[in-house]
């Protein structure tokens, strides 16, 4: 006995081959429809420059909290420590930022030269409890790690993205973590498939993602 897919013969053939079609067409269809979470995930590495700013505690936790955030993404962050090298995403922490440069900000990226984020540590410190220290530092990871993978300068009216937090948000953060809009993850997926470009093809430049976290 064979089965569906073997060798047929005689007139079952033309039935056979274009049953075989219909079915392969079915599972393109299925493998194209699955959830984010089901799908295989891209690595993406990012840097960090620790320099004994954070402590250690806290940045393995928040660095968990953002990567449990681009797994819904379909992203999966390998963390390292120190300078990085080519164009690897690269987190830095301020612990003396003067008031007067960039007032409000918690943070900010670069999103079209698509490397650099600087966090302000000593601001998210102060206006935020010991306690959810690891779980907000992670959502500004994240926030603005997608910055750098949307290669673009947006937010959206809700989740990690955006622009201004509120205390809902932050009670939401502490319960069960902020999420990324289906808009963020097409866009991360876009920024993602273009990082893979040659440099020459990608778009460039200076302008600033910044993140004030309002209360
Ligand atoms: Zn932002």
């Amino acid at each position: 006995m064979e089965d569906f897919f073997g060798q047929a013969s005689g007139v079952d053939s033309k039935l056979h081959r274009v049953v075989r079609r219909l079915l392969m067409l079915q599972m393109v269809m299925i493998a194209t429809t699955l959830p984010i979470h089901a799908q295989a995930q891209q690595g993406v590495t990012v840097w960090v420059q620790q320099d004994a700013v954070v402590h250690g505690r806290v940045l393995i936790v928040a660095e968990d909290v953002a990567s449990k955030l681009f797994a819904e993404a379909g992203v999966r962050i390998k963390w390292r420590c120190g300078h990085p090298t080519g164009d690897a995403i690269s987190i830095e922490f301020s612990e003396r930022t003067p008031s007067g440069y960039r007032p409000g900000s918690m943070a900010f990226a670069l999103p079209y030269e698509g490397v650099h984020i600087t966090v302000f540590y000593d601001r998210i410190s102060r206006s935020t409890v010991a306690d959810l220290m690891p779980t907000v530092l992670g959502h500004v990871l994240a926030h603005e790690i997608t910055h750098v993978l949307q290669r673009i300068d947006r937010h959206s009216e809700t989740g990690v993205m955006k622009a201004h937090w509120t205390n809902a948000d932050l009670d939401q953060m502490v319960s069960r973590r902020l999420s990324f809009t289906a808009e963020d993850i097409e866009l991360i997926q876009g920024g993602l498939s273009s990082r893979a470009l040659p440099a020459s093809t990608q778009k460039l430049g200076e302008k600033t993602a910044e993140h004030p976290l309002s209360r």
